[in-house]
């Protein structure tokens, strides 16, 4: 993410802490630049590993917990996948994910078609949807091209070695939701 993008995160980052009454400290403050430093969705763990270079002495308990109030505050997506550890995205602007089976690499997609789905009926089981976002599994260029050198060769390498570089990332990472009809 650029410098620019950096900045205007952390600018709409203090304004939504001190919307919700929360007090931005330098704790949250680190916790928040070391996740807009990532772009592959980090576990917990991931961001603690960087943040205790940057906190001395913060705890792995404290980095959850503000991980775990960005997330209900709606300052940054919980992406949660069955038998994975939970991610944390700083994108919070509507997108989707492409989830490898292989190696749990996720990477952003954006989609007009996928924005528009219609939200299936469910009032009969009593549920509210309340957002909705797409993950598609399959295998990333990586494993892809590690299958085809093991197996019969039918993947080429692709030119884009890391596909998620390929989609651009500015176009609505300061927007709280898609404005375009
Ligand atoms: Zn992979
Ligand atoms: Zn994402």
């Amino acid at each position: 993410m650029d410098s620019a993008t950096t900045h205007e995160r952390l600018a709409q980052f203090r304004r939504m802490c001190r919307e919700h009454g929360l007090v931005a400290t330098v704790q949250r403050q680190a916790v928040f630049e070391t996740l807009l430093e990532r772009e592959d969705h980090p576990t917990v763990d991931q961001v603690y590993e960087r943040l205790a270079e940057r906190v001395p002495g913060i705890s792995r308990t404290t980095a959850y917990r503000i991980l775990d109030t960005f997330a209900r505050l709606g300052l940054v997506t919980r992406i949660c996948h069955p038998g994975s550890a939970a991610r944390f995205d700083p994108k919070i602007g509507r997108h989707h994910h492409l989830f490898c089976v292989s190696c749990e690499r996720i990477i952003d997609i954006e989609d007009d078609r996928l924005d528009r789905i219609q939200w299936p009926d469910v009032s009969a089981c009593g549920f509210e949807i309340q957002g909705f976002d797409v993950h598609f599994h399959g295998l990333c260029a990586d494993c892809r091209s590690r299958q085809g050198k093991k197996g019969g060769g039918a993947v080429r390498p692709s030119k884009q070695p890391k596909a998620r570089k390929s989609v651009p990332r500015n176009r609505s990472s300061n927007l709280p939701r898609r404005t375009k009809p």
